[in-house]
């Protein structure tokens, strides 16, 4: 049986490259086009989504690793999950801020 390392390498590098210019448009401020999986944003190593509540400003991320089992879901289908606690009851939706690398 061959060995998938090349495959596995070859997922890693298209993975970092898409979190890369996908971070790039949303610091940038640019039209979002596109969002990366979770499965590419933890093989990318920027496995903590960052985002703000627009209501209050706060600042917060999320550990990505812990939804390794919907690693096919875009990073934007957890925003509903994401309220902010402070806002509850009418928290607005959070605004992502970016993948990064480790806690902000
Ligand atoms: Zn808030």
């Amino acid at each position: 049986m061959e060995s998938d390392r090349p495959l596995q390498e070859r997922f890693k590098r298209d993975a970092k490259f898409a979190v890369a210019a996908w971070n790039v448009r949303v610091i940038r401020g640019l039209p979002i086009t596109f969002f990366p999986t979770i499965g590419a944003a933890v093989r990318a190593k920027r496995p903590f989504l960052t985002c703000v509540c627009p209501g209050c400003k706060v600042r917060g991320s999320v550990d990505l690793r812990a939804y390794g089992r919907r690693a096919m879901a875009t990073v934007d289908t957890l925003i509903p999950a994401l309220r902010c606690q402070r806002c509850v009851p009418n928290a607005p939706y959070v605004q992502i801020r970016g993948l990064r690398k480790s806690r902000p």
